[in-house]
């Protein structure tokens, strides 16, 4: 698998749909948009096929440019990752890895094109990078970072006050480029959302006029960072379902799990109902370790917290969360306190 690099776009590329790049792109590529400035800014996109906001949002300031014909304040240089999966508006097929779990070499040939991208990308020395991405459940609009310095989160508050410090998974793109520019991921909310669409592009044209961003920790009183402390899975071949309490199901979830996002839950909280009691959630801390006996009690047939958590990315979306997860586990952090470990 091999990196095409397009020097300018291709014919009728700012129109299409995410699911008609396949029509104008050979496959993962990197486009090039001058500005009047460098070095570029670099742009993912589509790293999850059903994922558009970022590439929409990146075409509208794109074609908006083109007519008003003035030059972009910065150049760009964008990714478009799996367009194969966006043709089927999935978040990747089965027989391809996770493009946001690439980054870290590996055997596949995904893992080669990841490479190539970065190898190109260390020769630009771009100014910032920033990994676009939607949640399949409803979350409010967010930036993950996954270095407490002053760029990463200076970057990433211009997007939301509200951020994610993580660490693990360690194979995401925004850890493999932060070890040579400030970069971030963001969240913007589900696919489809119009001011999901509308905040990402006012996002990107604030950084394209960035002169540089600032260094400095300042006000970190106004920002809120959660850090998060494990994931849950649910295992491989289970049934499961989000309509309550379902008993023809190995795990039924609370309806508008969802919902919990980004709220405090409290110790004992009911997350739904296992009924296959040969099943357990699994629960992976940030070492990889199975942590499930902390954080899950089945009292009954009721999956319980055994401590207040504040969960984030928790899906409805049975697919998503047999191929990703069920969601993350965080809690608040403080830049002040942490700042030196
Ligand atoms: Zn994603």
């Amino acid at each position: 698998m091999k990196l095409n690099v397009f020097e300018t776009p291709p014919e009728g590329f700012l129109d299409l749909a995410s699911e008609e790049l396949t029509h104008a792109l050979p496959g993962p590529s990197l486009i090039r948009f001058r500005g009047e400035q460098d070095p570029p800014i670099f742009i993912a996109t589509l790293l999850h096929g059903n994922e558009p906001t970022g590439i929409q949002a990146i075409q509208k300031l794109l074609k908006k440019y083109k007519e008003e014909k003035t030059p972009l304040p910065r150049s760009l240089d964008l990714f478009v990752g799996n367009i194969e999966a966006a043709k089927a508006n999935v978040r990747r097929f089965s027989h391809q890895p996770d493009y946001n779990r690439i980054w870290r070499g590996g055997d596949l040939p995904e893992h080669r094109l990841a490479d190539q991208v970065q190898s190109f990308a260390k020769q630009q020395g771009y100014f910032a990078a920033i990994d676009i991405h939607n949640t399949s459940g409803k979350n409010p609009h967010y930036a993950c970072i996954n270095r407490l310095e002053g760029p990463f989160v200076n970057l990433a508050r211009l997007f939301s006050p509200l951020l994610i410090y993580f660490t693990r998974p360690n194979e995401v793109l925004s850890i493999a480029f932060g070890d040579f520019c400030p970069s971030i991921t963001i969240e913007a909310g589900q696919p489809g959302d119009p001011y999901g669409i509308q905040h990402v592009y006012d996002f990107v044209e604030k950084c394209l006029r960035l002169e540089q961003i600032s260094p400095a920790l300042d006000h970190e009183e106004d920002l809120y960072v959660y850090h998060t402390i494990a994931r849950i899975h649910v295992p491989e071949k289970s049934r499961i379902g989000f309509n309550g309490n379902h008993k023809d199901q190995d795990f039924s979830f609370i309806e508008d799990l969802d919902l919990q996002n980004f709220t405090e839950l409290p110790k004992n909280a009911v997350l739904g109902w296992r009924y296959n009691s040969q099943m357990k959630l699994s629960v992976i801390d940030e070492r990889d370790r199975e942590v499930g006996s902390d954080f899950i009690d089945y009292v009954d047939q009721e999956i319980r917290l055994k401590k207040a958590v504040v969960p984030s990315m928790f899906s409805t979306n049975e697919q998503i969360v047999h191929q990703d997860c069920l969601g993350y586990l965080m809690e608040r952090y403080s830049i002040a306190t942490n700042k030196d470990s």
